[in-house]
């Protein structure tokens, strides 16, 4: 049977992630370099990297023709056997990107599964050690780390947890790291980040022998958004943690392979997490991956117990190896971490012309991960009407514009506009994405002030 009229796609509809912006489906054909196509050929410029993925930019041929052979090489084989694929992986992010001391490798299918493998890494290096009460893991206010039960859990993104709760294991918190609207009312440097120390009274208050891990973001994702630490920070939680014996658990999962500027967050302060987790940047959205990287010291009470830590089946996959290969060979090749921490600073500059706009509260960032957090009045940091959903309104400004955005925030930082381009991203296109941002957030609150809502 044949039809002479175009039908829409009827599942087309199925895949809009978020309804309130997408009125009706959005459709990209297809991605090349910082763009995203549209059927009709709209060029629309990934300001984000789709979820702050996209590294090493779309469209990449080789990155696929790499996928392709590793999976004619081997379609499948147990995650513990090696394959050249994995073999040529481990090596090269042994080589040239772990940081001292991570020498345990152990992949997932993506960011989520690398935190809740960790956490299981974590409770068996204790139980396996002889230290069978401690299990709890502390998290940070504002965080994310995932959307399995587990990472839920840990994380602090109250907009993600509500209506999970019952079902989310207790996991104490300390507070962000969020000067902007301290949590402690305290001002830096006066404070001397007693937000870090705020680690030692939770544990105590926990029991010191039942706490397995602190986890916790270098520099937070799209939850409050880029919330970059002072540099104190670091090195004061991980003697926290040393000294109670405590893991200490980074997740890298946004921040991880380039995307601060430096090959992992953590070399911005020279700390050696136990467990340092990464997804997203690893393969640069050309296949679902995540990885837990581990010291010898973690592993050790496993191996001596004869235990593993139980892999997914899609664990090691070899073409995700091979595509994660390739993206960081290509990182390499392009010194495209460089460019990344070059073209942050240019961003931060042009950012600038936003900086007195009444509605933003703070730009902040490091790297090309940045933040816009988004207010109703800049003076008392008073949020808009959760209800009028000021971040997805400015989204679809962008949009509107050929310019996506990332959509973030959590209570209290309601409304946050994350940035997260390609590495590869030039300046006319930093100055397009500029732009449309300032067009996006003024005509949004413009829309607003008109409908009384503001
Ligand atoms: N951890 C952090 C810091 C993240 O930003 C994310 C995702 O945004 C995750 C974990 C979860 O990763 P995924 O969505 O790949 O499961």
């Amino acid at each position: 049977m044949t039809t002479t009229k175009a039908e829409p796609r009827p599942t087309a509809n199925r895949y809009t992630f978020a309804g309130e912006i997408f009125k009706k489906p959005f459709e990209i054909e297809r991605t090349e370099g910082c763009f995203l196509v549209t059927p009709s050929g709209q060029r629309i410029l990934d300001a984000a990297g789709g979820a702050i993925v996209v590294n090493i930019g779309h469209g990449r041929r080789e990155v696929a023709e790499a996928y392709a052979k590793g999976a004619e090489e081997a379609a499948f084989v147990v995650p513990p056997f090696a394959t050249p694929s994995r073999t040529r992986l481990v090596d090269r992010l042994l080589d040239r990107w772990l940081p001292a001391g991570l020498t345990r490798v152990f992949f997932v299918s993506g960011g989520s599964e690398s935190v809740d493998a960790a956490l299981r890494l974590a409770r068996q290096h204790h139980l396996h050690a002889g230290r069978k009460s401690r299990y709890k893991v502390i998290g940070r206010d504002l965080s994310y780390h995932g959307v399995t039960l587990a990472t839920l859990a840990v994380g602090g993104h109250s907009k993600r947890q509500a209506g999970f709760e019952p079902m989310l294991l207790d996991s104490p918190k300390i507070p962000a790291c969020y000067c902007l609207r301290c949590p402690l009312e305290k001002t830096y440097p006066t404070c001397e980040v007693a937000c870090a120390d705020a680690l030692v009274e939770v544990i105590e208050r926990a029991g010191p022998d039942t706490v397995a891990a602190f986890i916790a973001e270098p520099i937070g994702g799209s939850t409050a958004g880029a919330l970059v630490p002072p540099d104190e920070y670091w090195p004061r939680i991980q003697e926290i943690c040393r000294h109670y014996g405590v893991l200490l658990i980074v997740d890298e999962v946004m921040t991880g392979y380039g995307r601060t500027g430096r090959k992992f967050a953590v070399d911005h302060w020279q700390i050696t997490p136990d467990i340092l987790v990464g997804g997203k940047g690893l393969t640069g959205g050309y296949a679902p991956m995540g990885a837990v990287y581990a010291t010898e010291e973690v592993v050790a009470p496993l191996i001596e117990a004869g235990e593993v830590l139980m892999f997914f089946t899609y664990s090691a996959h070899p073409a995700s190896c091979a595509a994660a290969d390739k993206v960081l060979e290509i990182l390499e090749r392009e010194a495209l971490v460089e460019r990344a921490a070059a073209m942050g600073e240019v961003l931060h500059d042009k950012l600038s012309v936003l900086r007195d706009h009444p509605n933003v509260a703070e730009i902040r960032g490091r790297g090309l991960l940045f933040a816009l957090e988004l207010v109703k009045n800049r003076e008392t940091l008073e949020p808009f009407p959760k209800a009028v959903d000021l971040t997805n309104k400015v989204v679809a400004a962008g949009l509107s514009k050929g310019v996506f955005f990332y959509p973030g925030g959590s209570p209290p930082a309601q409304d946050v506009i994350t940035l997260g381009p390609p590495f590869t991203i030039t300046e006319d296109e930093l100055d397009l994405l500029v732009e449309v941002l300032e067009y996006a957030i003024t005509s949004a609150v413009e829309r607003l002030e008109m409908k009384g809502a503001g």
